[in-house]
């Protein structure tokens, strides 16, 4: 391998297009496809006779067998068929989407007559191998590190997918990185700013719709809104421009194109040239050669009034879930320092117009390239993991943090800290478990989000739970529970039997991301305002923890020593008293304490003169 080898290269794998870039000698550049374009088409055509062609060319030749041209297929990635979304893209669909054995979607096209199926993750792959093949043909060096961008809104299964297709196709994949922040990254890069910063992202591309704002402090850029439609972009705005056509065809010549697939794929196609000339001039003319019997030509007209009046309504809905995003925020138009326009369908005046009305006349950002800034801001972020020289890169650094604190309740619904807030990713913690009183074996932890002492003042964000634990006294079940996070933004939360080989690993959608500035400094407000109560609550539970244990510890070892019937009364009242003291709260402390000292007297003697073991430490 080459010195090329050590490159880390930036992906932008879109829902319409693809596009390389990479950081190279304090400069980011694109990196073309082998027919010279700077973007590749997200399309897989499968020949009929056999072999795969991906990109512009696919895109042609599914005009021809619309059947076997593969696109979207971001929109299936991670879903499953039950998803209304996904349900949504299948209306549209030319190609067959089945559901297999699990209810994840299937592609199936036809090659030799024979049914060929792919999961979206092998058509990911399949597109994912050309863009590499392209660029070391480019290159003539092999190339795999890499960072991919994925939409802000994806879960962990979607990143995962992404993650494992990026891998089959040869791809060591240093960072997934959320599209909002390249794009914000490519933008800080270009202007050079150092100060404190806000911007917008208002990112519409072909079939999706994000906004995002990020703040800068110092070199960390950090995204604290994000909101969207994932099923919101310029094919619909060509789905306007289509509906037109269909319309004056039905009513001018009596000819229903919808009836037969090959016509849609093409009027589509028509549709969307005209809508991409309409940014540009006021009028598109659409000609029509030999599609209706007996009118060889037909030409109709469309002007951009037109065009913007069938489209009002989904631009409307654009700027609804951007005011939607700023209020979530709690921030004013105001205090947005900078609008970023990114995707290709930022490029409709309308939009711009609607957007610079919105902003009151603010100047929307023209330095991106609405295709290329994505794919520019992944390769900045992949030179700042690169270890090649060439790849020095000094101008920016992005550090994820962990906006709040994550742990697990312990006994008594104490928050356990597991990884403290303002961590850098990655980052992970331990902390050693005891299993309470009841069911030894399994054991359970809920992960909760937050500052507070009491977790149920805290996020839930989901339960870990671990069975068929290796038997052990009730009380003295052990389990290491493990948190981390990796710099992909994916939790995950691991439970291991101390004495047994038993594992169990989970993982949590967290994008700290979706986590907005307010309801950060919210929290923070909180947990300060709180601090008094919140060393009270701990030292309350310090009392009850040891109430709990002292009580089963005295169970068991009456149990263990076979003295359950001699010392009845102590029995009966330490099990019962578990139970009590499992729902005493705050406001109850005394009454904690009170237990404890009848417990002392009614059990101590017995404690101490057969030595019982496993009893909790004195506080
Ligand atoms: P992206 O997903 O960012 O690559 O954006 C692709 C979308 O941008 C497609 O729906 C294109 O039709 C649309 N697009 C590209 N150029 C223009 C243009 N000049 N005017 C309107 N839409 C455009």
């Amino acid at each position: 391998m080459g010195k090329m080898g050590d490159l880390a290269f930036g992906i932008d794998l879109g829902t319409t297009n693809c596009c390389v870039s990479v950081y190279m000698n304090n400069k980011v550049e694109i990196v073309e496809n082998k027919s010279g374009e700077r973007v590749t088409p997200s399309f897989i055509y499968f020949q009929p006779t056999g072999g795969v062609i991906v990109g512009k060319h696919a895109q042609a030749m599914a005009l021809r067998e619309p059947r076997n041209g593969i696109y979207e297929m971001k929109r299936l990635v991670g879903r499953k068929c039950d998803d209304t979304q996904l349900q949504n893209s299948l209306q549209y669909f030319p190609f067959k989407v089945s559901s297999d054995s699990s209810n994840s979607p299937i592609i199936s096209v036809k090659q030799n007559n024979s049914v060929v199926e792919k999961s979206p993750q092998e058509l990911y792959t399949i597109l994912l191998k050309e863009l590499k093949k392209d660029v070391e043909e480019k290159l003539a060096k092999s190339v795999n590190k890499v960072v991919i961008t994925v939409p802000a809104y994806f879960n962990v299964t979607q990143r995962e997918v992404t993650f494992a297709a990026a891998k089959d196709a040869g791809f060591t994949v240093l960072k997934l990185q959320n599209e909002p922040t390249a794009a914000a990254l490519a933008y800080y890069y270009e202007m050079d700013l150092q100060e404190a910063h806000r911007c917008l992202v208002y990112d519409l591309g072909g079939g999706t719709f994000d906004v995002a704002i990020l703040e800068r402090r110092c070199e960390n850029v950090e995204v604290i809104a994000v909101a969207g439609d994932s099923q919101l972009g310029g094919q619909d705005f060509d789905a306007c421009i289509l509906e037109y056509i269909c319309e004056q065809l039905k009513d001018k010549y009596g000819y229903d194109p919808t009836l037969d697939p090959d016509d849609k794929r093409t009027l589509r196609q028509k549709s969307e040239e005209a809508k991409k000339e309409l940014s540009t001039l006021d009028q598109s003319v659409i000609t029509l050669k030999g599609m209706v019997p007996q009118h060889p030509k037909i030409v109709i007209t469309i002007n951009r009034k037109q065009f913007e009046v069938m489209a009002d309504k989904l631009f409307n809905k654009t700027i609804d879930i951007l005011d939607r995003c700023l209020n979530e925020s709690k921030f004013s138009k105001e205090s947005i320092d900078e609008v970023i326009l990114c995707g290709g369908s930022t490029r409709i005046p309308k939009i711009q117009e609607m957007l610079a009305i919105y902003f009151d006349g603010k100047q929307l950002n023209k330095y991106v390239n609405p295709d290329e800034c994505v794919a520019e801001g992944a390769a900045l972020q992949a030179a700042m993991l690169s270890t090649s020289k060439r790849q020095k890169i000094d101008r920016l650094e992005m550090v994820d943090v962990v906006p709040l604190s994550i742990g697990f309740s312990s006994m008594c619904d104490e928050m356990v800290f597991t990884i403290k807030r303002g961590s850098k990713l990655p980052t992970s913690g331990s902390h050693l478990y005891v299993s309470s009183y009841g069911d030894s074996s399994t054991i359970s932890a809920g992960i909760y989000e937050g500052e507070r002492t009491d977790v149920r003042k805290n996020r839930r964000l989901a339960t870990l739970s671990i069975s068929n634990l290796t038997p052990a006294p009730s009380g003295q079940q052990e389990v290491i529970f493990t948190l981390s996070i990796d710099t992909n933004g994916i939790l995950t939360a691991k439970a291991e039997d101390i004495f047994g080989e038993n594992v169990k690993e989970l993982k949590i959608d967290y994008t700290g991301g979706d986590r907005s500035d307010a309801e950060i400094k919210n929290t923070l407000l909180d947990a300060a305002k709180n601090r008094i109560e919140d060393e009270k609550f701990v030292e309350f539970v310090k009392y009850k923890r040891y109430l709990i244990r002292y009580c089963i510890s005295v169970v068991h070892n009456l149990e263990a020593r076979k003295l359950v019937k001699k010392h009845k009364k102590m029995y009966k009242f330490c099990g019962s008293t578990v139970l009590e003291a499992y729902l005493k709260e705050m406001d109850q402390e005394s009454e904690i304490k009170e237990l404890i000292e009848k417990c002392k007297r009614l059990c101590e003697s017995v404690v101490q003169d057969c030595q019982f073991e496993f009893m909790p430490a004195d506080i």
